[in-house]
């Protein structure tokens, strides 16, 4: 760019960041300076920039000087990208020496953090290093002017990484191109587990009613819906709905899986979403990808390679060796995936885009913070689990490593530990965790050697999230809507009214506690909460109306929970708005039992397709220094009208507009107490999208700054941002006594 304008000068990578001089004509300066920041390249971004006027050097030409590596660097490991359009052509060009070679790439697109074993980012320090550069491929590495200069996984198939076929035994099935005896496979009904950027993917032909199911049984994976790739947007558009903002985020270079509206009755085999009226889908993000959707098939299945609870595959031996019995054949190659990282899950809500699960192509991209901070590490809680790191200005949160569930889980989240230091190159002596006792992730935290250990209760967390993604500071509402969080009362949270600032948080509303019948069972058999909301509602006669919603198989069943209720027997306490919805979902008899956590919530969110202006009872009650929002009046007028034929639909949608009301009107109530105006919206409640649009919609209408998650997910995947924000900010301005009261 230098040139085109005439300039001459240099340019070279700092400590600081990117140091230009440039020299010639002030209209060329000018010119310059508004075209450098204008005309990015893709996978450029200027985080801060400041320029002044210098002695001119009277320089010829226009350099680039070679990078100092001493001292702190602060340019950033990227995400991993999706193939550019260049290279895409130059994959499906019969005269490139790159034709269909499955591992192109350029400075623009490719593999970046999965590659990485050490910082800086150099050739040296990735999977690549085994494979030294043909003299073709060095030209183009050393070239300035080419578009493959310094492009560290730059590879040819003379000189780069080849693919492989293998059975279940690992032995070589003899093929000149093996991405095309896949397709073959798959064509045949195949399982296939396909070695992409992050790790495996189970592939199989998504039209293949028999194929579908295989992987299911033997994945153990009943219903939980399956993600599926499909060639191009047109493709897409056959079997779901799609706006412009998800196109966009469908097209973008960080190619999540994207939750989008199903259509009705598509070629897809009915068992990839059972229940659900959305649908995972993601375009091709790999030069393999590309070879094997090339005109083979509409949608191929393609889910992380993992048993439940277990991290995704990555290595050769590893797939072979936990994918026995699951996998018919694997597409294996010999560059080595050295950090794991899944596949991004994203929406959109009110056309802005909401992230579900952050991890390939987004991590680990920092989140530029308000003010600078002393270094924390956050551990995050037990579901959903992320570390993050804060660093000066910096939020650095890893690709999303999952449930602390498994012995396999808990090696990821140390690996990732380590990851992290090593990209954010620092190793805090202050580590941040949950406020849960019993979490893995807060276990692990008191176990470290020579750090200081700051917990930070869940739903602060959750709204701190929020807060240090928009860089806000000062006190704001918070409302927490989520599954369950530890409280600074010991009970369990989740449905909670905060005023909060990045230091600490005031509990100053709730909503009414309902039972949990049987404590984790309830989550997976939500007729229990259903049951334990009707005994609230109803007392004595709640059994004669479980009976008539044919809430449970057995009046048996009934006597069980009356008696575990009554007693108390293992039966906590809970504000959670997230069980609440599943004894809504299982009262309109949606589900006796689910198969995964919130299943039962999402098919009642699925059910809603109108927006209901039918609104249901509610009370708030002023009780010592807090409200309590007690939806009773609106689940019992529910069950009323469920008893008069009322259809499940439109109970649905008036449950939804009457939430979003009731949050609405609570948040007003603190406003008037307050004055605040801002309002921040966390939890995994608000990934249904039904809810997340009303409040928007009920809390802007009264007035107020509303803030929601777009980088990080309102889920726990958020809380170790929010976690290290928090400990950072307290360090920050010295209060580190711990958050055990509830004032
Ligand atoms: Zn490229
Ligand atoms: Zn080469
Ligand atoms: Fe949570």
């Amino acid at each position: 760019m230098a040139t085109s304008h005439s300039l001459s000068g240099f340019v070279h990578n700092s400590p600081e960041g990117v140091i230009v001089e440039v020299e010639g004509s002030d209209t060329a300066l000018d010119a310059f300076l508004t075209d450098v920041i204008m005309y990015l390249p893709p996978l450029a971004d200027i985080a801060d920039y400041s320029y002044s006027e210098v002695d001119a050097r009277g320089d010829r030409e226009f350099r680039i000087i070679a990078s100092n590596t001493d001292g702190a660097r602060s340019v950033h490991i990227t995400p991993d990208t999706a193939t550019c359009d260049e290279c895409l052509r130059e994959l499906f060009d019969p005269n490139n020496r790159r034709y269909r070679y499955p591992f192109i790439n350029c400075t623009n697109c490719g593999p970046r953090l999965t590659i990485i074993n050490g910082i800086p980012y150099d050739r040296v320090n990735t999977s690549l290093d085994c494979f030294p550069l043909c003299p073709e491929c060095r030209g183009e590495y050393e070239n300035p002017l080419d578009r493959r200069f310094h492009a560290e996984p730059n590879a040819c198939p003379r000189c780069g990484p080849h693919l492989r076929l293998v059975d279940g035994a690992g032995t070589t099935i003899p093929s000149n191109d093996p991405a095309l005896t896949a397709v073959d496979m798959l064509q045949h009904g195949n399982i296939l587990a396909i070695k992409g950027l992050g790790g495996f993917h189970l592939a199989v032909d998504a039209a293949n009613d028999t194929a579908v199911a295989n992987l299911r049984f033997r994945k153990f994976r009943e219903e939980k819906p399956l993600a599926i790739m499909v060639r191009d947007l047109h493709d897409a558009e056959q079997i779901a709905e799609i706006n412009d903002a998800e196109k966009e985020l469908l097209t973008s270079s960080q190619r999540p899986i994207v939750l989008l509206r199903a259509k009705k009755a598509t070629f897809l085999s009915s068992s990839i979403a059972p229940g659900m009226n959305t649908l995972g889908i993601m375009l091709p993000y790999t030069p393999l990808h590309h070879l094997l959707m090339e005109k083979h098939f509409r949608a191929l299945v393609m889910t992380s390679a993992n048993q439940t609870d277990e991290p995704i595959c990555i290595g050769n031996r590893e797939a072979l060796s936990r994918l026995d019995g699951i996998a018919d054949f694997f597409l294996i190659h010999d560059r080595d995936i050295l950090v794991r990282c899944d596949d991004s899950i994203a929406m959109t809500i009110n056309n802005s885009q909401s992230m579900i699960r952050r991890a390939r192509g987004f991590a680990p991209k920092p989140i530029a913070l308000n003010e600078p901070y002393p270094s924390v590490m956050a551990l995050g809680p037990q579901l959903k689990a992320t570390v993050c790191i804060v660093k000066n200005n910096y939020a650095f949160l890893s690709p999303h490593i999952g449930d602390m569930a498994t012995p396999e889980a808990r090696d990821f989240h140390d690996e990732t530990i380590g990851i992290m230091k090593n990209i954010a190159e620092c190793a805090p002596t202050v580590i941040a965790c949950d406020l849960h006792p019993d979490y893995y992730t807060t276990r692990i935290a008191h176990t470290m050697k020579e750090v200081d250990v700051l917990p930070i209760q869940h739903h602060h967390a959750h709204i701190v999230s929020c807060m240090a993604e928009h860089r806000l500071s000062g006190e704001v509402i918070g409302l927490a809507m989520d599954g369950t969080g530890y409280g600074t009362d010991g009970r369990i949270w989740g449905g909670e009214f905060l005023i909060t600032d990045l230091v600490s948080s005031r509990r100053v509303g709730s909503l009414a506690s309902i039972l949990l019948p049987g404590s984790e069972k309830a989550i997976m058999e939500p007729w229990r909460i259903a049951a334990s909301l009707l005994k609230k509602a109803y007392d004595d006669t709640w059994i004669d109306m479980a009976s008539r919603l044919k809430l449970g198989s057995s009046e048996k069943e009934y006597a069980i929970i009356d008696n575990v209720i009554n007693h108390r027997f293992n039966s906590p306490e809970t504000s959670s708005l997230g069980r609440l919805f599943d004894g809504v979902a299982a009262l309109l008899g949606l589900r006796h039992k689910v198969s995964f956590e919130g299943q039962a919530a999402m098919e009642l969110e699925a059910l809603v397709t109108t927006v209901s202006s039918d609104i249901l009872p509610f009370d708030i009650n002023h009780d010592e220094n807090m409200m309590i929002l007690n939806l009773f009046p609106a689940i019992r007028t529910i069950v009323e009208k469920k008893l008069a034929g009322r259809p499940r639909e439109e109970l649905a949608a008036a449950f939804h507009i009457t939430l979003a009301i009731a949050l609405s009107t609570m948040a007003q109530h603190m406003r008037d107490r307050t004055g605040l105006n801002r309002i921040a919206l966390s939890g995994g409640c608000f990934q249904n999208r039904i809810l997340a649009e009303g409040c928007i919609k009920k809390l802007t209408q009264a007035g107020f700054d509303v803030y929601t998650h777009r980088l990080i997910p309102a889920n726990d995947g958020g809380i170790a941002l929010g976690q290290a924000v928090s400990a950072a900010a307290r360090i920050k301005y010295g209060k580190t006594e711990p958050e055990l009261h509830n004032s």
